[in-house]
Order: structure tokens, then C-alpha cells, then sequence
């Protein structure tokens, strides 16, 4: 068995682009600023997939400066993470996940984003929401953090 732990975190974007967790568009919600579709679950998700495998991280297979990646769909990225690990001789046996923010509220969404996630993982995916209590700059909502953690058994 193997563990692996992925974080990442985005601001807020200025311009008008959707919010997209855990493959899940939130309506009415700040967007996140990023590369791709600044989905910041399935890329925590991928980095803990990755890391649990040892495969390195999004960064080195995804990166941010390839056009390729431009708005990309973030749950497609966390598919071909998936492929990888199996491709490494790994089954992945969970995934659990923090998603860190002021809004919007995780609970409402969350069902749908387990869903997607255990779809494109295929395994068992908890995903829990936790306000920062207004601190930091998570608790300003200047962005949202997203831990997650992944177990692979060979
Ligand atoms: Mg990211």
C-alpha cells in the first residue's frame, strides 16, 4: 500500500469564468484564477494520486505553460492521473477531501462532487467542506484550499 497527499489552492479570478470543484459548476459563485479550468479538487486529487504512486506531480505532466492545458477540464487531467497510476501497477483503494473556503458552501454540492470523483477514480471519494473561520486569506475570500489524501494498494 501506498499513501499520498496533494494541496492546492487558488485565488479568485477578476474576470467573470465559472467556478468549477470537483468537476461540479457552482452558479452564482467567484470563479478561481488558473491555467485550466482552476478545478482545485481534482488537482489536489491528482497530486495525491500522483504522489502516492510516486509519479511526481500535475505540474511535471500538466504544465501550466503548455497551451494544451489552457481551461482545461481538470476531472479530464485527473482521468489521465488515474490512467497513470493504473498504468504503474496501482489500484486505488480511497481518496478523502478538504476542500478550505468561506464560500460557497461545500454541503449543498457535495454529493455531485463525490460522484464525479468516484466516476473518474474509481473508488470509494469522501469530500468534506471546513471554513477557515475568517482567518488568513482563506478566511478573507480571497480563495479556496483543497487538501486531499489517496491510498493505493498494488
Ligand atoms: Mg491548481
Amino acid at each position: 500500500m501506498r499513501v499520498g497527499q496533494g494541496f492546492d489552492i487558488h485565488r479568485f479570478a477578476d474576470d467573470d469564468r465559472p467556478l468549477v470543484l470537483g468537476g461540479v459548476r457552482i452558479a452564482g459563485e467567484r470563479g478561481l484564477h488558473g491555467h485550466s479550468d482552476a478545478d482545485a479538487v481534482a488537482h489536489a486529487v491528482s497530486d495525491a494520486l500522483l504522489g502516492a504512486a510516486g509519479l511526481g506531480d500535475i505540474g511535471q505532466h500538466f504544465p501550466d505553460t503548455d497551451p494544451q492545458w489552457k481551461g482545461a477540464d481538470s476531472m479530464m487531467i485527473l482521468r489521465e492521473v488515474v490512467s497513470k497510476v493504473h498504468a504503474a501497477g496501482w489500484m486505488v483503494a480511497n481518496v478523502d477531501v478538504n476542500v478550505i473556503c468561506e464560500r460557497p458552501k461545500i454541503a449543498p454540492h457535495r454529493t455531485q462532487m463525490e460522484q464525479n470523483l468516484v466516476d473518474a477514480v474509481g473508488a470509494p471519494v469522501s469530500v468534506k467542506g471546513r471554513r477557515a473561520e475568517g482567518l488568513g486569506s482563506i478566511g478573507r475570500v480571497e480563495g479556496i484550499a483543497c487538501m486531499a489524501v489517496a491510498l493505493l494498494m498494488s
